[in-house]
């Protein structure tokens, strides 16, 4: 199911859906749903009666209900040429499987869509080498998407029909579908039209073969992963930087306190917009934490008469991200002075931290110990160390 407006189309006035090959990917039956008819609203806002032969209207539901209601009409209409699908593969957040077992006269299995399972558990996993997955299912989105762009809108129509079989089409034949429509109509199709049709056919078929490739799927899933830890190192230092919500601050307990001890509760506060003295709006505005600049290092250019006094320092630290404590300082200088520290952590070290600098925490006789290979060490305070 694919509808012409973003997020899942919970309001969108059309929406397309096909039923698919589960190993060819190629389209079965496809029905289009519309909300609207342009050209009844239109004689119904000049005040005329609605008398339209080719009306497109053919949904008169929420948006939601146009993807089990069109499932439903597609494995109905299928007996009629003494066919039925037996297995059902979607997502699992819709009732398009429940109105099937209701309504359709055959028994149908279902079997979970696993991209979408992966996605609603985490958004991030995309296994790739599944082939029960609804990769084509987004393939004819994606060629439907390219011919009836959700920028514009085509609904109430018949242009957005065409556009959805133009796509059904080119998915099942490729892009010979354009010729044979024309021979069709008795109408012969020029040479560029027929060159450029055999080029692009050419083309999408070396991009499936190459996209295939055994190579080219582990190099994307290798690029995908290495985007996704990227993306987590960098959430992990900036912390929470978008959430529904997080610039209000109000939450927060320094807020709470700072509203000096007023016990605001959140419900007190979502009444602010209702009816607010002077007093009050600078009581919450002083709440809103000082803005407050990050330091900078002053850039120094290396001088060749100047003497330097270079300290090399490591650390090792309990875990990564901007909750991570240090647990060893050590320094070296160029007269080869040494420093080394061993700091005891507030939290334990992360397993995977220990696998790397060989540190964990234990508790001996009530006390938490550091410990280094397996022999206890001496561990200062933070504090202490850096004193
Ligand atoms: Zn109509």
């Amino acid at each position: 199911m694919g509808w012409q407006k973003r997020e899942r189309g919970f309001n969108s006035k059309t929406g397309h859906a096909a039923v698919m090959g589960l190993s060819t990917g190629k389209v079965l039956d496809y029905t289009a749903k519309h909300k609207m008819c342009r050209s009844c609203d239109q004689a119904k806002k000049a005040g005329k009666q609605p008398n339209d032969p080719d009306c497109r209207k053919n949904h008169s539901g929420s948006s939601k209900s146009m993807e089990p209601l069109a499932a439903v009409e597609l494995f109905n209409k299928v007996t009629k040429s003494n066919v039925k699908f037996s297995i059902y593969t979607g997502d699992d957040d819709s009732m398009t499987e429940s109105h099937l077992k209701q309504k359709v006269p055959y028994g149908v299995e279902k079997w979970s869509d696993t991209v979408h399972i992966k996605r609603s558990l985490t958004t991030r996993l995309y296994n790739l080498s599944q082939r029960t997955n609804s990769q084509y299912n987004e393939s004819l989105n994606n060629v439907v998407g390219s011919k009836n762009p959700k920028l514009h809108f085509y609904g109430g129509s018949e242009s957005n029909d065409y556009r959805v079989s133009c796509s059904v089409s080119q998915v099942n034949l490729g892009y010979r579908y354009i010729p044979q429509t024309l021979a069709s109509l008795n109408i012969e199709p020029g040479l560029f039209c027929v060159d450029h049709n055999t080029k692009m056919d050419m083309k999408s078929s070396k991009d499936k073969q190459r996209k295939s490739t055994v190579a080219f799927k582990r190099r994307r899933s290798q690029l995908h992963k290495h985007q996704i830890s990227e993306t987590s190192k960098n959430e992990g230092k900036e912390g929470t930087m978008y959430e529904s919500g997080i610039g209000l601050n109000l939450n927060s307990s320094a807020t709470t306190l700072e509203l000096n001890n007023s016990e605001l509760s959140i419900t007190d506060l979502y009444d602010i917009t209702a009816a607010v003295t002077k007093q009050q709006q600078e009581q919450y505005e002083n709440a809103v934490p000082k803005y407050t600049s990050r330091p900078t290092v002053q850039k120094e250019k290396f001088d060749d008469s100047k003497f330097y006094h270079f300290v090399l320092f490591d650390i090792e630290t309990n875990s990564t991200g901007k909750s991570a404590e240090v647990c060893q300082l050590a320094a070296v200088d160029r007269s080869g002075k040494q420093f080394s520290c061993y700091i005891l952590p507030t939290r334990d070290i992360d397993s995977h931290a220990s696998k790397v600098n060989k540190l964990t925490v234990k508790t001996v006789n009530g006390i938490r110990r550091l410990f280094k290979d397996n022999r206890q060490v001496e561990a200062f305070e933070l504090s202490q160390v850096l004193r």
